[in-house]
């Protein structure tokens, strides 16, 4: 059997991702990206963009992903649109990675960008009216609900924080929170509380999210957690905020983390494993927006570039291993 031979592989095709491989193909460096499940990552999601610079007009997850993939291809960039499901990265360069579709691969150097998960309350609804109406992203979606009612589902720091910035947009913000007291600091909380356009429904889970006939959302149905009391709340928007999981799981405790999962880096975006980079929401739980994780490609690319020029003497041709069946 043949193991495919490249100097970079980049994990993962969201904004990080494609934006590394748009760097490393065009820097001349064999790149491929491993596409995951979900080519242009959390983005494609998205119907409306109005905040990645360069579209005055704004533009779509679809379309800028689509720009993005071409781009990197015009420079090279080979996509492989499989799932990474096994990498050793215990020997050193070059670094093996395997995929679902049985491919095996030997890269040189490896950008991992294979980002975060927002947590999904896994009700009827909530998939479905995804930018239009359910939102896991105040920055990304705050302006398009000006003078409307919403809710924000969660207790933590996020939620709180959030539901601060949504005021200077939305009429009201309900925060709806399943239990009677929240896990936020105390200072948020108080500023929350002071807070004339935010209230809250304690002991309450959201149980499905409605829509018009347009399929823009118009309700939530909450159901009170100690008395079973449902009931349905208009609304013009859900914002959930009820945490994220990084992709890391995959690397079997072969990268370091921090106790949530997310990849640790130094400033130059280098891994604890020499030759391996990360960017993009894998290792950023604080900014999560489609052009700081462009940006962390970019600079995790010029990382591995420069780190494979220092090392071009030790670099080997890049034909087919054949390796038996098995080994
Ligand atoms: C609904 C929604 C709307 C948003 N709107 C905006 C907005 O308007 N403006 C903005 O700036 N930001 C927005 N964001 C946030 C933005 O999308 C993210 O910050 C950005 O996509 C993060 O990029 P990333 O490349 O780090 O990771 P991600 O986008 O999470 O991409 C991760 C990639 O890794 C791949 N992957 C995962 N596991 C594997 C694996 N095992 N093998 C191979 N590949 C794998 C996935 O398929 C995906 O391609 C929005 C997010 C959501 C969810």
């Amino acid at each position: 059997m043949a193991i495919n031979k490249t100097r970079v592989a980049v994990i993962g095709s969201g904004p990080a991702g494609l934006t590394s491989a748009l760097y490393t193909s065009r820097g001349q460096y064999d790149t491929v990206v491993f596409v995951g499940k979900l080519l242009g990552g959390q983005i494609s999601t998205t119907h409306e963009v109005e905040n990645f610079p360069g579209f005055p007009d704004g533009t779509t997850g679809p379309e800028l992903v689509e720009a993005m993939r071409a781009q990197a291809e015009k420079f090279g960039t080979k996509y492989v649109y499989d799932i990474v499901t096994e990498v050793d990265f215990s020997k050193g360069s070059p670094f093996y990675i395997k995929t679902d579709g049985g491919e095996e691969w030997l890269a040189d150097a490896v950008i991992v960008t294979i980002g975060a998960n927002p947590r999904e309350l896994h009700v009827p609804g909530e998939k479905e009216y995804v930018g239009r109406g359910v939102s896991y992203c105040a920055t990304c979606d705050g302006f398009f609900f000006r003078g409307k009612e919403i809710i924000v589902v969660g207790g933590g720091d996020s939620a709180l924080q959030e539901s601060l910035f949504l005021t200077k947009f939305a009429s009201k913000v309900t925060v709806v929170h399943r239990r009677d007291e929240l896990r936020a600091g105390v200072s948020l909380q108080e500023r929350a509380f002071k807070d004339p356009k935010i209230d809250f429904i304690w002991d309450t889970v959201v149980e499905e999210i409605k829509s018009d006939a347009n399929g823009v959302v118009t309700s939530a149905t909450l159901r009170n957690v100690k008395t079973n009391e449902a009931y349905d709340k208009p609304v013009d928007g859900v914002f959930i905020f009820i945490g994220y999981d990084p992709n890391s799981d995959v690397f079997n405790g072969q990268l370091a983390t921090d106790a949530a999962g997310y990849v640790l880096i130094d400033q130059l975006y280098r891994t604890n494993v020499e030759g391996v980079f990360a960017a993009g929401e894998i290792h950023d739980s604080v900014f999560r927006q489609a052009i700081t994780a462009a940006g962390d490609g970019c600079a995790a690319a010029l990382t591995t570039i420069k780190w494979l020029q220092d090392r071009e003497d030790q670099l080997q041709p890049l034909d087919n291993v054949m390796v038996e069946a098995g080994d």
